[in-house]
């Protein structure tokens, strides 16, 4: 299975060549911040299975603590992955899910840092969450 994703402008596009893993909605500061949201979205695949397919130029990247690196596109400013390098997950790449274009049903779903969440947004009591 091949998931496609592409930015607001279409600039970039890109594809997956494994099913996203770990599907979690972050709420941490940096996330918030990043997106503009309540929480990100990510998903992530070995660093092997993400292609990109255009707009490879049009991608910025700022690194937002010393490891991690965020990454998104320098025309409309959708934020697309978000990377360690260092570390046990150093070989994948998380992909902000929403940006996907193929439809995508993860078999589970998971708030994380819920601890540092929107005063604004309350997670439905039926999510699983973690500090
Ligand atoms: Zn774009
Ligand atoms: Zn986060």
């Amino acid at each position: 299975m091949v998931f496609h994703g592409s930015c607001l402008c279409a600039a970039v596009s890109y594809e997956l060549l494994s099913v996203p893993k770990a599907v979690s909605h972050c709420h941490c500061g940096q996330c918030r911040k990043s997106h503009g949201a309540a929480f990100a979205t990510y998903g992530s695949v070995p660093r092997s299975d993400l292609r990109i397919l255009s707009g490879a130029a049009a991608i910025k990247s700022y690194a937002s603590s010393e490891t991690v690196l965020r990454q998104f596109c320098s025309h409309c400013g959708s934020t697309l992955f978000w990377s360690r390098s260092q570390g046990e997950y150093a070989q994948w790449i998380s992909v902000a899910l929403a940006t996907l274009d193929t439809p995508f049903a993860p078999r589970q779903q998971k708030h994380v840092h819920a601890a540092s969440k929107a005063s604004w947004y309350e997670i439905p009591p039926s999510c699983s969450s973690f500090e």
